[in-house]
């Protein structure tokens, strides 16, 4: 399975013809080097998460060449980046940048149209371009992983100083996260909100270099680029996120002081029909900052399959596995058998530490038959460890484990946005489980709760090499995106297949955002080269053609 060949051929660009492409693909050659520019013409690799492929998701809902890159380009500064953007409008061939190409569960590294030249940045552009240590920031190339960041502060030197904020999995690119606006764990754990100035490649057929916020200054902005997000006049850092208005090719982004002390903590809770009332528990201490970070209440189910066993282990029924086996199996673990586990940190010396833990207690406690796991108690090996070094910053690969719970584990993940209320939670669940039922497929949430927020997390795991289990998967998550708009919740993020879908559920005052977008697209990108599609912006020459899935 790591090799695929392509039965379809090179996937060439729609619109334009195979010899016009192979053309324009040797001038691109002569302008970077034939090396740093790769044909996919035969086969392409999966890999596995480190090494994982750019030319398409490894972890695809669809088949593998649907949505696959025609070629792979390795731009090693900001003016060859500008070449390949001029080289892009001259040719009229679709281009998708990517950081690292990490981003499983939403796509992977895969373009959203069939044989975009995707543009590889981290390759060759990987160098940490500064760390402010007055300041507690950094300034980093889209190369830069969670890793390689918290690498450079301990070889500085600065591991106790200063910390990182790190997703689930800490191979990802600071920056392609960032822009994707994807969320970690500790209280800079809203990755985007705690950014600090952009440069940006523009994708007009100039290709327009800019600075954001304080960058833009004429002189010495590098002064505070990264200590205020934003300078003066219109703030525009936010049309660069989720979008394709721009290359990103620098970005600044705040570090976390040591606080002086951490302490992980972790419930249980035995009932699924404690969830509501806990949200209630957790939404005033959260926003009083009492519960700091961006924290996990998870379900029992996911707890058991982040042990990384396949499902077969417990259960080879047909349909989601039955309550009572997962608690028969939980009842062996650390855990006990429970419905929810929430995971928290508190920070700061232990003295302030255990005000705040002996009001969390007391609160989580009014909850019947909620427990405090003594994290003395747990080996070394238990998944509260890994929930442990992510809420303090160190990047970890645990969390990938639960992705073996299918054969061929693939997922894509459901993510809608609410407020942190019980009745909130409850609807999402209750709609989550029916159409997990529905579907046959194992329901596995995780509520991520911001300040004011949560996003709801809900992993689809399902055998890349079942067509059928991939298309009860996409129905799944499809429904769920319409069951949710009609309650009035909106996806945070979504996969690239899912991008029209959710897109099209934010159409208050008869799609006013969306037809603000396509008029910033229009302006912005003439030509209509850059990411066609993605987050369901399509350029004036695809627009309305039948590339909306
Ligand atoms: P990329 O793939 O490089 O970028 C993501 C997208 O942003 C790209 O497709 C592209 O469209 C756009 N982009 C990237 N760079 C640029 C640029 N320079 N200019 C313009 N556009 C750009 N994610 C979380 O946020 N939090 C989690 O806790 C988390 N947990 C995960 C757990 C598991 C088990 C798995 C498999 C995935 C998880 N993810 C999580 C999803 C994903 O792995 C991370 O978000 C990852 O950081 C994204 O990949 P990347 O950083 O390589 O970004």
């Amino acid at each position: 399975s790591d090799t695929i060949h392509l039965t379809r051929g090179l996937p060439v660009p729609q619109g334009i013809s195979k010899p016009a492409f192979l053309a324009a693909i040797d001038d691109l050659k002569s302008a970077l080097g034939a090396e740093h520019v790769q044909l996919n013409d035969t086969e392409i690799k999966n890999g596995w998460y480190m090494e994982h492929p750019n030319t398409h998701d490894m972890m695809p809902l669809f088949d593998f060449e649907e949505f696959v890159a025609s070629a792979v380009v390795y731009p090693s500064c900001v003016a060859e980046v500008q070449m390949i953007v001029r080289w892009a409008n001259k040719h009229l061939i679709p281009i998708f940048p990517i950081s690292m190409g990490r981003n499983l569960g939403y796509g992977g590294a895969a373009p959203r149209v069939r044989g975009s030249v995707t543009i590889d940045l981290g390759k060759r552009m990987a160098k940490i371009l500064s760390i402010n240590e007055d300041d507690f920031t950094c300034l980093v190339e889209p190369g830069v992983s969670f890793y390689a960041l918290h690498e450079e502060l301990q070889r500085r030197g600065l591991g106790d100083k200063m910390w990182i904020d790190t997703p689930d999995l800490g191979g990802g690119s600071v920056v392609g996260n960032t822009v994707d606006r994807g969320v970690g764990y500790t209280p800079y754990g809203d990755h985007w909100a705690c950014h600090s100035g952009l440069e940006v490649v523009l994708p007009g057929p100039d290709a327009q270099v800019l600075r954001t916020g304080m960058g833009a200054l004429g002189v010495g902005g590098e002064n505070t680029w990264q200590c205020f997000p934003y300078g003066f006049g219109p703030y525009s850092d936010g049309i660069f996120s989720q979008s394709n208005f721009g290359i990103v090719t620098k970005m600044g982004m705040t570090l976390m002081p040591n606080p002086g002390g951490f302490e992980s903590f972790m419930y249980t809770f035995p009932n699924e029909s404690d969830l509501a009332p806990l949200m209630e528990i957790i939404r005033p201490l959260r926003i009083s900052n009492i519960l700091e970070n961006v924290a996990q209440l998870r379900h029992g189910l996911q707890t058991l399959s982040v042990k990384g066993h396949p499902r077969t282990k417990y259960y080879s029924g047909f349909g989601p596995m039955p309550d009572a086996i997962v608690r028969t199996e939980l009842e062996k673990t650390a855990t006990g058998a429970c419905a929810w586990v929430y995971y928290g940190m508190s920070y700061g010396p232990a003295p302030i530490r255990k005000l705040k833990l002996d009001l969390i207690d007391s609160a989580f406690k009014q909850i019947r038959g909620a427990k405090k796991i003594d994290p003395a108690t747990l080996p070394a090996d238990e998944y509260f460890w890994s929930r442990d070094r992510i809420a303090s910053g160190t990047p970890d690969l645990e969390e990938l484990k639960w992705v073996n719970w299918m054969p061929n584990g693939a997922h894509a993940a459901f993510s809608p946005v609410s407020p942190i209320r019980g009745a909130d939670a409850t609807k999402l669940y209750e709609l989550a489980k029916k159409r997990h039922m529905e579907a046959g497929i194992d329901l596995m949430p995780a509520f991520c709760v911001g300040l004011r927020e949560m996003h709801l997390i809900v992993e689809i795991v399902y055998d890349a090499a079942d067509a059928g289990m991939r298309r009860r998967a996409e129905k799944c998550l499809r429904d769920m995106i319409d069951d949710a708009a009609a309650l009035g919740y909106g996806e945070y993020r979504t996969h690239i297949a899912l991008m029209d879908q959710v897109a099209g559920t934010y159409s208050w005052n008869d799609h006013a955002l969306m037809k603000f977008n396509n008029q910033l697209k229009d302006s912005l990108d003439p030509n209509g080269i850059l990411a066609p599609g993605r987050c369901g912006i399509w350029p004036q020459r695809y627009r309305n053609r039948g590339w909306e899935l």
